[in-house]
């Protein structure tokens, strides 16, 4: 296979601007933020045209210009599908709006978009002769974790709360990783990870403290203005945990202006999060730039169970950039949103994807948007990766049965 054509120049403080060499290991910036990766975009657009993209295969890698792995022997894929944006005709137009799509992220290895962070994540770190991996995760992540890190034979270790959704931790241990359950939240498994690194020699890939998950995130950006003739939505409606997707389209999108690809005209940026963990939220409503810890976090939707997000200022950023918002919806709109997609669209989707159709019903009722307004909704895992209610009857075949009644 031939090298990539890279054009990687170098990282960034999120939060101060300062360079930082590339191709070698970071975790935080100097001064403790994210750090952003940075290309030659002039580069870039040399280099690409939207015509050499069509006929590129209908996967991750086909941004590869825009992604940082300087060597395609580095790549670990398990087959970075194309998301499909599925309409939901029937329930927008009920619920008095417009034209309303879903990404279905479902559709990705291992069942949700963490794959996209995690196949970034893990061909950087062999690219940089990592061995061992460690991170706290709420389940998806962990599971793509091992899923591509086993694949690359890099050892792996996770720490996950111990209500996550069973699926997840069955899947982490049968992909290979080394599961530990914690009595605590994902910030307490987050810092068993720092406590631990130094003496067992982990490299430490929980959200943002490594610069390449936000471009693997990035890729819903690139590949949502791509599927729509490069003219982006009005709205994306985001389930916003750690934030990364939602930093890195914000990200795509600067990108793809700069490389003169889209305008100026942007997508506003709403920031999704349940009524029982919404620091970002808050935040956004008392106009600050960081988020205060949410004390007592708990929802269904075990995604954006996360209390303090280390890129909360990124988030808050684009939101407010965008002319977006931030809002909360509580489990039960939650719940109720997933029985009524499946229901009624025949797509079930997770918990965190259910609350972007709650959130839109919500933001039309409140006139936060246009019924004319094209939306986005990320539905970020498969619906059947969570628990889901007892279902069906039973029916006894040895007796009568009036099929009729049926
Ligand atoms: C991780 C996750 C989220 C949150 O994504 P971020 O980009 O980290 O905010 C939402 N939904 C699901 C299903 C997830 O696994």
């Amino acid at each position: 296979m031939k090298d990539f054509p890279t054009f990687v120049t170098h990282l960034e403080c999120g939060w101060t601007g300062e360079r930082v060499a590339a191709d070698r290991l970071h975790n935080l910036s100097p001064q403790g933020y994210p750090l952003l990766v940075r290309y030659d975009l002039a580069g870039v657009a040399k280099a690409l045209s939207k015509e050499k993209l069509k006929a590129r295969a209908p996967e991750l890698w086909r941004y590869r210009e825009l992604l940082p792995v300087r060597r395609a022997e580095n790549v670990v894929s398990l087959g970075e599908v194309m998301t499909p944006l599925i309409p939901l005709a029937k329930l927008a137009r009920r619920a008095g709006g417009g034209e309303v799509l879903v990404k279905d992220e479902g559709r990705l290895p291992t069942a949700s978009f963490k794959a996209r962070g995690l196949a970034l994540a893990v061909s950087m770190a062999k690219e940089l002769g990592v061995t061992k991996m460690a991170m706290p995760t709420n389940g998806n992540a962990g599971a793509a974790l091992a899923a591509y890190a086993s694949r690359a034979g890099i050892e792996t270790i996770v720490f996950c709360p111990g209500d996550t959704p069973q699926v997840n931790m069955a899947e982490i241990a049968a992909q290979g990783a080394r599961l530990y359950k914690v009595n605590g939240l994902i910030n307490d498994c987050g810092k068993l990870v720092g406590a631990g690194k130094e003496a067992a020699g982990w490299f430490d890939v929980s959200t943002l403290k490594e610069p390449y998950r936000i471009e693997g995130k990035k890729t819903m950006g690139l590949e949502l203005a791509e599927q729509l003739d490069w003219r982006l939505p009005d709205v994306i409606f985001y389930p916003t945990g750690g934030g990364t997707g939602l930093i890195g389209m914000w990200k795509a999108f600067a990108e793809l202006e700069a490389i003169g690809w889209i305008g100026k005209a942007r997508p506003r940026m709403v920031a999704v999060q349940a009524s029982g963990c919404a620091p970002i939220v808050r935040a956004f409503e008392q106009g600050t730039r960081r988020a205060e810890a949410w004390a007592n976090a708990h929802t269904v939707a075990a995604g954006i169970r996360v209390p303090a997000a280390i890129g909360d200022f990124l988030i808050l950023d684009a939101v407010r950039e965008s002319g977006g918002f931030a809002i909360a919806v509580d489990d039960d709109a939650i719940v109720a949103a997933r029985d009524e997609v499946g229901r009624e669209e025949g797509l079930l989707l997770c918990p965190e994807g259910a609350a972007t159709w709650a959130a839109y019903k919500e933001a039309l009722a409140r006139k936060l948007i246009k019924p004319s307004d094209r939306c986005v909704l990320f539905n970020c895992a498969d619906g059947r990766k969570y628990p889901l209610p007892d279902a069906g009857a039973s029916l006894d075949r040895h007796k009568p049965i009036d099929y009729g009644r049926l």
